[in-house]
C-alpha cells in the first residue's frame, strides 16, 4: 500500500493499532513505533535502535508507515506571532485543514474537529458548522508535526471544534499523549463548553473504571457568562446546562482529579464585562477549586463583538481578586497574526494566505 493510501486508512489510533498487529507488532514493538512517531524521532535514534527489536515484516514496512503517519497532518503555512506563539495551518489527508497554535513555553493548542456544531456567535469556526471529526491519530499527528518545529510538553485541546462532540477520538489521543507521548497528565488540558457525557467519562477515569483509559486530563470550561439566557444566545448549540450546574460538575471533577478547573471567559465589550456579571461570577466561583481566565476578545471582521479596553479588563481582574477569586488576565496567543480560532482556515479558503 502506498503511503498516501495508508494515511487515509490510519486516521484513528485503533486502526493504527490493528495495522501494527497485522505486521506482527507486540505491545512493546507498538510502543516503540508510536514513540518514534509522536516524538518526531528518526528511525535510527535511541540508545538501542528501534530496528534492533522489531519483527521483520514491521521493520520492512516502517519507513512507509512513518511517511504515512507524517501525512496525517502536513504543514501548509506557519504564522509566527510576536509573543513567541505561532499559528500553524495543517492539511489533512482529504484536503481539509485544521489550525494548531504553538504557545510560549512548550505548549501546543490542537484542533479536534473541522468546523464545529456549537456555533458560538463570536467564533469564526462556529460559522462553518461541523464539517467532520478529526480522527484520534490526526489529533496526535498535530503534536508530532509541532515537535518537528520545537519541543512540546503541554497540549491544550482548545483549537477548532468542541472536544466533547468527538470524545472517543479525543480521549484516545489523550491516552496516547499521556503515555508514550510523555506529556504529564495535568499538562493535557481538555476544553469544553460543558457536556454531561464528558463529565461522566472523566469521573469514571478518576474512579478507575476498567472500560476507561488511564489518563486523567485537566479541564478548561468555557463559561463566558453567569446569565443562562445570554449563554444560550452566545453558545447557541451548547448543551443546556445552567452556569451553576456546569460549575458544580466541573468543580466535582477538579476535586476528584486534584487539578483546578480553568474557567474561560472571553470578554466581549458591553456584553459580559458589566458590573452585574462581576458580582455574579464572584458569587458563582466563590470557594471553587479553579482559576478564572479573562481573555479580551480578539475582534473578527464581520462579527458584531468588540474587545473591551485593557483598563476595563484589568479592573475586572483586580476586583475579582479582591473578592478571593483567583483570576488571570490573558492575552489570546497569536492575536497579532490575525489568527483567532478558525481565521487562518477561512483566509486560506478565500486565497488570502
Ligand atoms: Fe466551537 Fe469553540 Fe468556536 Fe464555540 S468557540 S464554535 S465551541 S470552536
Amino acid at each position: 500500500m502506498s503511503a498516501p493510501t495508508l494515511t487515509a486508512a490510519l486516521t484513528t489510533l485503533p486502526a493504527l493499532t490493528q495495522h501494527l498487529s497485522a505486521l506482527g507488532a507486540q505491545t512493546l514493538h507498538r510502543q516503540r513505533v508510536l514513540r518514534l512517531w509522536t516524538h518526531a524521532l528518526p528511525i535510527g535514534s535511541g540508545r538501542r535502535k528501534v530496528v534492533d527489536f522489531l519483527p521483520a515484516p514491521l521493520l520492512a514496512a516502517l519507513p512507509t508507515l512513518l511517511d504515512a503517519l507524517q501525512g496525517l497532518a502536513v504543514l501548509r503555512s506557519q504564522h509566527p506571532g510576536e509573543d513567541g506563539s505561532a499559528r500553524l495551518l495543517s492539511g489533512l489527508h482529504d484536503g481539509q485543514t485544521v489550525e494548531s497554535v504553538l504557545l510560549p513555553r512548550g505548549g501546543l493548542c490542537v484542533s479536534t474537529q473541522v468546523g464545529c456544531a456549537v456555533g458560538c456567535r463570536f467564533c469564526m469556526t462556529g460559522t462553518e458548522g461541523l464539517i467532520r471529526q478529526v480522527g484520534s491519530a490526526e489529533i496526535v499527528a498535530q503534536v508530532a508535526l509541532a515537535r518537528q518545529l520545537r519541543p512540546v510538553n503541554k497540549v491544550v485541546f482548545m483549537g477548532m471544534g468542541e472536544p466533547a462532540h468527538n470524545l472517543d477520538n479525543v480521549l484516545d489521543a489523550i491516552d496516547l499523549l499521556g503515555s508514550v507521548g510523555n506529556i504529564g497528565h495535568k499538562n493535557l488540558v481538555l476544553s469544553t463548553v460543558g457536556d454531561e457525557r464528558l463529565f461522566a467519562r472523566l469521573m469514571a477515569r478518576v474512579q478507575g473504571e476498567a472500560h476507561e483509559g488511564p489518563v486523567k486530563p485537566a479541564l478548561a470550561v468555557s463559561l463566558h457568562t453567569t446569565d443562562a439566557a445570554l449563554r444560550a444566545e452566545l453558545l447557541p448549540r451548547a448543551p443546556r446546562l445552567s452556569p451553576l450546574a456546569l460549575v458544580d460538575a466541573a468543580d466535582a471533577y477538579a476535586r476528584a482529579s486534584g487539578y483546578p478547573i480553568q474557567y474561560q471567559w472571553t470578554l466581549l465589550a458591553g456584553v459580559n464585562d458589566t458590573d452585574e456579571e462581576l458580582d455574579a461570577v464572584a458569587q458563582l466561583l466563590h470557594g471553587r477549586y479553579g482559576v478564572l481566565n479573562l481573555i479580551p476578545y480578539n475582534a473578527v471582521p464581520g462579527m458584531p463583538y468588540e474587545r473591551p479596553s485593557w483598563e476595563r479588563a484589568a479592573h475586572m481582574a483586580r476586583t475579582l481578586h479582591r473578592q478571593g477569586i483567583l483570576t488571570k488576565l490573558r492575552h489570546s496567543a497569536g492575536q497579532d497574526v490575525e489568527g483567532g480560532c478558525g481565521q487562518l482556515r477561512a483566509r486560506e479558503a478565500v486565497g488570502k494566505i
